[in-house]
Order: C-alpha cells, then structure tokens, then sequence
C-alpha cells in the first residue's frame, strides 16, 4: 500500500489542518503518511489522535530548510522524538527567525508603496510556523497581486525586490540535529537543487535517504535520482509535498507515493 513522505499542514503552511490531512489519506487508501511542516512538529499529535481513530499510520516528521555551499537543501526529518529537547530548542529558533524576516519583507514591500500589514499575515499564518506562503495569502487579500504565484513571481520569490533569506542552518548541523532526535534524515526534492555532487558528504554527515520521487521531477529525473540512490547506498523515498489543494496546481495529497516498504527500510535503519 502506499504511502505518501511529504506532507504539509496548518503546523506550516499547508492549508489543510493535521485532522483534514490525515482523513484524506484515509480516503484516497495511503496506509501511511508522514507530516513534515517547515521548522515545527506541532503538527504531529493532532495527526496522530485523528489517525488512531481512521487506522492509518502517522510517521513523526520534519522540513529544515539549510544550506551547503551556493545550494539550498531542504533536508526531511523521519521517526523524530518530537519531545527532544534539544531538538526542540533549535527549531524554536527557526521559527522565531521566520518571524522577524517576514516582518522584514513587510517593510520591504511598503517601502515600495505596497500596503500589506503583519497582523493580517499573522493572522493568516494562525498559531503554525510562518512563511511566505502566508505572506503572498495576506497580499492577494490586500488587493496587491491577483494571485499567490503573482506574488512570488514579481516579489517575494528567492532573489525577488522583497525577498529576505531565511536563517542559515548548515545542511551539516541539520542532519545532525535529526540523529540526534533519533530519526532519519532524507533530502528532499534534489532536483530543485544541485545536489547530486553534495551526496558523498552528506552521506557522511548522516544522510539516510533521497526523495527521488516529487512532483517538481520528471519522470527521467526521479530515475536519475533512483540511481545516484543506489550508488550511494541512500534509501529512496518520495512524496507529494501537498500543502492543500489550492496551493499549486496539479499537486494533490498522494500524487507521489513510495510503498510501505520504504517505511520498513527507515525504521530497520533506526533499529525500530
Ligand atoms: P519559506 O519557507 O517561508 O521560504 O516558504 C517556502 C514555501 O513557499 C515553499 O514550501 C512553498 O510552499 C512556497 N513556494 C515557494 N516558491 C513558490 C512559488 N513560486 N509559488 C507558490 N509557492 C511557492
Ligand atoms: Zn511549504
Ligand atoms: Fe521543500
Ligand atoms: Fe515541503
């Protein structure tokens, strides 16, 4: 049965609560999907008392966002004690970064004669990690742009007149931070980056997988990405990135699946 490694909730930015998430993987028949919002965890309890009630399997996850080098890596976290403390701490940060470099990009764009309030993107965001998802939400509601890809597209995107970087974690210190809290590190979507020449040192840094499935991947891609897997004794993993069904077009919750046995993999990896 499938299973989907790549899920987003209102933790972050997805638009769907852990509960929604959780009962459309049901529907569509996944037997298993992991919850993996930017820089939080509190997606995770919710997803697993609605799951409990469905019999579907919750894994524990995390997105970091890092670099390495000139690259952005997003490095997945599987099977985290979502109580270490130390883990915890860290991500605590991250988010609280996220908060004042949003804010940073609101003064950007009013600066440009563009009038969008952090409340209003605060208020958008709710209690979960903010980003700019949120920010491009609160735009179009300000009558800025017509849509959210309009507002990456002319200002917020990487590079774009109102972008701020994100705080700067070593692709290094992530994986660590992740075997640290017990679980599995898995980069996610190389394609987006130039990852395929980064993979021996993240290996050695504690790499466990590569998401070799992802929508952003072309079919050719993901067999690209199967190889340098096995070449580099990586576990091959995949996933939707689904962030709920407006968020971009033709993502859906189980588009990308991997069968339970990835799952078996990671968890025989981390002796459970
Ligand atoms: P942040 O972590 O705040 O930098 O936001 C990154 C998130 O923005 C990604 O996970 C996507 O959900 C979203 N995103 C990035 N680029 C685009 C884009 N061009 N259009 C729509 N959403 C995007
Ligand atoms: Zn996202
Ligand atoms: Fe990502
Ligand atoms: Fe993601």
């Amino acid at each position: 049965m499938p299973v989907d490694m790549h899920v987003h909730t209102t933790a972050s930015d997805g638009q769907d609560s852990p509960a929604l998430v959780v009962a459309r993987a049901k529907e569509i028949g996944l037997e298993a999907l992991a919850i993996t919002d930017h820089d939080t965890v509190e997606g995770i309890e919710p997803a697993m008392a609605a799951a409990s009630l469905q019999g579907i399997e919750v894994i524990p996850g995390i997105e970091l966002s890092t670099v390495c080098g000139d690259e952005e890596l997003h490095i997945l976290g599987y099977f985290i004690d979502w109580h270490c403390r130390e883990f915890l701490d860290r991500i605590y940060e991250f988010r609280s970064f996220r908060v004042g470099r949003i804010e940073k990009m609101v003064k950007k764009l009013k600066a440009m004669g563009l009038p969008v309030e952090m409340e209003q993107v605060r208020s958008i965001a709710g209690a979960g990690s903010i980003g700019r998802p949120h920010l491009a939400a609160a735009m179009v509601a300000a009558g800025i742009v017509g849509s959210v890809t309009e507002a990456f597209d002319r200002y917020i995107c990487t590079g774009g007149p109102a972008y701020v970087p994100r705080y700067k974690l070593e692709a290094a210190e992530a994986l660590h931070l992740i075997r640290t809290a017990g679980g599995a590190p898995v980069l996610a979507h190389p394609g987006l980056s130039n990852a395929g020449k980064l993979l021996p040192g993240l290996k050695q840094e504690g790499l466990a997988g590569l998401e070799a499935y992802h929508p952003s991947h072309t079919r050719e891609l993901s067999a690209y990405y199967c190889r340098l897997a096995q070449e580099h004794m990586l576990i091959i993993s995949g996933g939707s990135d689904y962030h709920g069904a407006g968020h971009k077009e033709g993502v859906s919750l189980g588009l990308k699946t991997v069968p339970y046995a990835v799952v078996d993999e990671i968890k025989s990896l981390l002796g459970r």
